[in-house]
């Protein structure tokens, strides 16, 4: 497309926003809806609340001023009378609706008291020809009026001449896509060309079952769902391939003589035994990194599972085998919190092999990071926890073979594309056996991308990558976003727990909450008080962490409160922190930094403040902070009508979910139910290509084809395979190789 400069930046603006770019994007930019402006309907036949299009005289053109200053015109067809109404109006219009004018009219009919009545109506000339298609309505942004963007696409269709991707020849083997079965059309009826499928959706004939396109079961829609499951299928396996292509250490402990394996000595360090899932998942683990290609797993379990002890498990298999580990988390509360957890455990054991774990964080003091960083880089720290400034500039590693990311959804997708890239880089000490295994490895297709995989393959080995999350996949989401991801479930709990017991209680009765909070914390119970926002917000009315902080203060004088923010220094979050899991503290007020990972099993009172503010996910996080030991445990979620007086239906969706149930695997089906994929990846929403038109649940049947044909359609027409996903995905395509 050529964009002209001249063109006028707000236009710009929109286009960019709505990432129409190139002709390709405008071309697969699709109507929202239709308009008809084929036909034209007797005033008499229009019916309330339609809309139409009629063709009439103008009969009486006259302003009132009451109520209030406005335009009333009346039109005459023949079968009946209709009023033209205009708020705002200039003088040309009024002009333009002289007596006697002859108007094309259009707008929604209103039956009311005094007549037909339509109220700002667009007008054409009656004598331009009627369009022969529907007119399509496309999603704008503001600044990108409708019929500019019409023009565009117009132009962009006429320009875009699109090569056929998917010929026969292609899915032969596996037969045609199932695309909905429409009585009495046979294979080929119902398999568009792209190409006439595209014509069709922005100019439909007038004739085409209106039903066919809202739901989207036209032959044409259920052509582009499938192209669009079969470029997120194709993009998968292409990151398969590219991924297996690399050579990671394969981690095989060695085991001294007469020495316990490091992972044999932590299993008779901790107090408790493995349950039997978490000993599966650790096998699973240890079975994939002993491979000689990057382990890419993600280890799913619910809040509470024990994930941590499995990390560090993995931790001391890549440690024993002469190689470095990194454990990352998304806050520092938590990566100090596995920090001192990883190092009670490991650290006498490691002293006795000359290495230690070592710590990194953003708001470290610089000697103490420069001292930590040499540790990292003459390999003596073995382990190395921190935040992500883990993977910030100037840490070099010595031999990294594991990184370990806890809670991975809430890791950006630009910070893990970082850290690979980084890995790949720095791994320099095994350069050579890399390059010996990876030359001849990339023989086809002359594409950028190939290119890429023989720079980066020459340069190192790649680490191992364990990513963990309490948010697990529904299965629909692994298959198109995670198709190249393994998978290992913890679906067990540790026994001994209780249920947590979940109540909605209305702000209104606050007091009457507080009342019993301190009876409980009286009574030695520990509890947390959630609130969703540091500073006043006047817009929202949020509650605030401090003025919360005061006001419970002051209703229970007699209990020793604690107040954690994430604008508060590390030392003091650390300080409050440290003091509520030795019992001081009864309550802790807190933002939702406390959201994630954080461990303190004597808690087990949790009140969330405006919870109906948080997503479902998030008020999953943070029950899952309750719970942790043996006492019985309960979490109040507190919420709030606003000025409404009443809670917005997915509020209440979200808030009834979480009282019905403490499945983590079923509220994340409900999450994903209540808010769509979109939403649901967070991280992965920024840049990934999120499906636009296929729908996860009522397109399985087109997934499940497109999944069939990816691996041969790569093996057998690459390059049609790269034009497919080069149109589809085109500059997104890097966001998915994260
Ligand atoms: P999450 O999966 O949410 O990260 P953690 O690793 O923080 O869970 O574990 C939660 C709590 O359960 C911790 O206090 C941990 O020490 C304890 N725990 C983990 N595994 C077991 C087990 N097999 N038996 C008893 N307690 C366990
Ligand atoms: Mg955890």
């Amino acid at each position: 497309m050529t964009r002209s400069s001249a063109m006028n930046p707000a236009i710009r603006k929109a286009l960019d926003k709505l990432g129409l770019l190139r002709d390709i994007d405008l071309v697969l930019h699709l109507p929202l809806r239709y308009e008809d402006e084929t036909r034209i309907t007797p005033i008499a036949k229009t019916r309330d609340g339609q809309m139409a299009q009629i063709e009439a005289t103008v009969v009486s053109n006259e302003v009132q001023l009451r109520p209030r200053r406005q335009l009333v015109v009346v039109v005459e067809d023949g079968t009946g009378q209709c009023q033209l109404r205009f708020l705002n109006f200039y003088p040309s219009q009024q002009k333009s609706m002289a007596i006697g004018a002859v108007l094309r009219i259009q707008g929604e009919v209103r039956g009311g008291f005094w007549g037909k009545q339509m109220v700002h109506p667009q007008l054409r000339k009656s004598d331009a020809p009627l369009p022969t298609s529907l007119t399509p309505v496309y999603p704008v942004g503001k600044g990108l009026p409708q019929a500019y963007l019409r023009r565009m696409i117009v132009t962009a269709l006429h320009r875009t001449r699109l090569q056929e991707t998917l010929p026969e020849p292609v899915w032969r083997a596996i037969g045609p896509p199932p695309v909905l079965a429409q009585p009495g059309l046979s294979d080929v009826q119902r398999w568009w060309p792209l190409q006439q499928a595209l014509q069709f959706l922005h100019h439909p004939q007038p004739e085409v079952a209106i039903q066919t396109l809202e739901d989207q079961s036209h032959p044409a829609w259920q052509r582009l769902k499938v192209e669009e499951l079969l470029a997120q299928q194709l993009s998968q396996w292409r990151v398969r391939q590219l991924r297996e292509q690399f050579a990671a250490p394969a981690l095989t402990p060695v085991r001294q003589p007469g020495q316990l394996a490091l992972h044999e000595q932590l299993l008779g360090q901790i107090a408790f035994d493995l349950t039997k899932a978490q000993q599966r998942v650790v096998a699973e683990i240890a079975a994939d990194i002993a491979l000689e290609r990057p382990m890419h797993r993600l280890l799913q379990g619910d809040v509470g599972s024990g994930k941590t002890v499995v990390a560090a498990m993995a931790a001391c298999i890549c440690m024993d085998s002469g190689w470095q580990c990194a454990l990352m988390a998304p806050t520092e509360i938590l990566a100090e919190q596995h920090f001192r957890k990883l190092s009670d455990w490991l650290s006498p054991l490691l002293a006795a092999r000359g290495k230690q774990v070592a710590w990194l964080a953003g708001a470290q003091k610089k000697k103490a990071r420069e001292h930590m960083l040499a540790l990292v880089q003459s390999g003596e720290a073995a382990l190395v926890v921190g935040t992500h400034a883990v993977i910030q500039e100037n840490v070099e590693f010595d031999r990294l073979g594991l990184v370990i990311i806890d809670e991975q959804h809430r890791f950006g997708v630009e910070q893990r594309l970082s850290l690979r890239d980084r890995q790949r880089s720095k791994n320099a000490s095994a350069t050579s056996a890399a390059e010996a295994t990876a030359a001849g490895t990339v023989s086809e297709a002359p594409t950028a991308l190939a290119d890429s995989v023989q720079t980066a393959q020459s340069e190192a080995l790649e680490p191992h990558m364990l990513m963990m999350s309490a948010t697990p996949i529904p299965r629909t989401l692994a298959m198109t976003y995670y198709a190249d991801l393994s998978v290992s479930t913890i679906d067990e709990l540790p026994p001994g727990r209780s249920p947590v017991v979940t109540r909605l209680i209305a702000d209104s009765r606050r007091d009457e909450l507080i009342e019993r909070l301190q009876h409980q914390v009286s009574q030695g119970r520990q509890a947390y008080w959630v609130c969703p926002l540091i500073e006043e917000s006047e817009a929202l009315d949020l509650s605030n962490a401090t003025a919360t902080f005061e006001d419970l203060q002051a209703a229970m004088p007699q209990i020793q409160m604690g107040l954690l923010h994430s604008r508060m220094p590390a030392a003091q979050k650390q300080e409050v922190m440290d003091r509520f899991s030795a019992g001081e503290l009864g309550i802790l007020v807190a933002t939702t930094v406390i959201e994630v990972g954080v461990d303190v099993p004597n808690a087990s009172l949790m009140v969330v403040e405006h919870a109906e503010r948080f997503g479902l996910s998030q008020l999953h996080q943070l029950r899952g902070r309750v719970g942790r030991g043996s006492a019985k445990s309960a979490c109040i979620l507190l919420y709030s009508t606003g000025d409404s007086g009443k809670l917005s239906d997915t509020a209440k969706d979200r808030l009834r979910a979480m009282a019905q149930t403490n499945d983590g695997f079923e509220i994340a089906r409900r999450d994903l139910e209540i808010r769509g994929p979109g939403e649901f990846m967070g991280a992965r929403q920024s840049g990934a290509a999120l499906l636009r038109f296929a729908d996860l649940e009522a397109d399985q049947h087109l997934l499940e084809w497109a999944r069939e044909l990816a691996p041969l359609m790569l093996r057998d027409h690459p390059h049609l395979a790269e034009e497919h996903m080069q149109r589809w995905l085109g500059g997104r395509w890097d966001y998915l190789k994260a």
